[in-house]
């Protein structure tokens, strides 16, 4: 299949309202892998329209794992995310720390090592399988939210890096990692940047563009309404060099 080909021969399906915003004029981003992405032209998101069957989203990972990658650079992983919690912390209520997303728990040592009570949830059983191995001291959990522990609550400090590009209903997702923050709880979360001005001109020429592993690319104005939305005060939003926004928000 070529870039420009669709994956089904059905007629392109306009969205009816975006899902962030409740716009509805739409722009065509580009067909990338066969998936077509539109863009709302009033807050920016793009996102992959239709959004694929689950099974074909599974099907992917199932082919792509990039733990062994990942395994050759966790340690500088985990001294990135120590620096990165070091420096927000102050900002989080208490010690109970939880990694949305955690991938083979390279964020879960970094907390640990700091001294938070640091837990860490990924969908992926392979990674949480390294995670347990590599990281013993950490809790771990592999699942859906909703399969998560009920003493897995009350957390003061949520990290959730690059996960919400790969998120099929990123709604039911929040509201889900929502019950398991505490009031005034801190959020730390990173994700493409649709809106930076090193995204190229032609959006699917973009690397952070690989439907069907990434379905969503926030603008900063999608995503202050996105947190808005699920009762999260945005705190700011950190600079980067990278198209990358990377968020602070506190659970109201
Ligand atoms: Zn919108």
């Amino acid at each position: 299949m070529t870039q420009t080909e669709t994956r089904s021969n059905e007629a392109a399906v306009e969205p009816e309202a975006c899902i962030i915003c409740g716009g509805t004029t739409f722009r065509p981003a580009g067909i990338s892998s066969g998936y077509r992405i539109f863009r709302c032209m009033e807050c920016g998101f793009h996102f992959v329209h239709p959004t694929p069957p689950l099974s074909e989203i599974a099907a992917i990972y199932e082919k792509y794992s990039s733990n062994k990658l990942y395994a050759a650079k966790a340690e500088r992983k985990v001294l990135r995310a120590m620096k990165q919690i070091r420096r927000y912390r102050q900002l989080a209520p208490g010690n109970r720390f939880i990694d949305f997303g955690c991938n083979i728990g390279t964020a879960v040592e970094a907390a640990i090592r700091l001294g938070l009570d640091a837990h860490g949830v990924d969908i992926d059983e392979e990674s949480v399988g390294i995670a347990r191995k590599e990281y013993p001291r950490g809790k771990f959990h592999a699942g859906a939210l909703e399969s998560l522990p009920a003493d897995w609550a009350d957390f003061d400090f949520a990290f959730m890096i690059e996960v919400i590009e790969h998120l099929p209903d990123p709604h039911a997702y929040f509201e889900a990692m929502r019950k398991r923050l505490k009031p005034g709880a801190l959020l730390y979360l990173s994700t493409p940047d649709a809106g930076h001005w090193f995204v190229p001109r032609d959006f699917t020429a973009w690397r952070e563009v690989f439907p069907p592993q990434h379905l969503h690319y926030f603008t900063k104005k999608a995503m202050r309404r996105f947190l808005t939305d699920h009762g999260f005060e945005v705190i700011r939003f950190i600079w980067s060099p990278k198209p990358r926004l990377k968020v602070l928000a506190r659970k109201k």
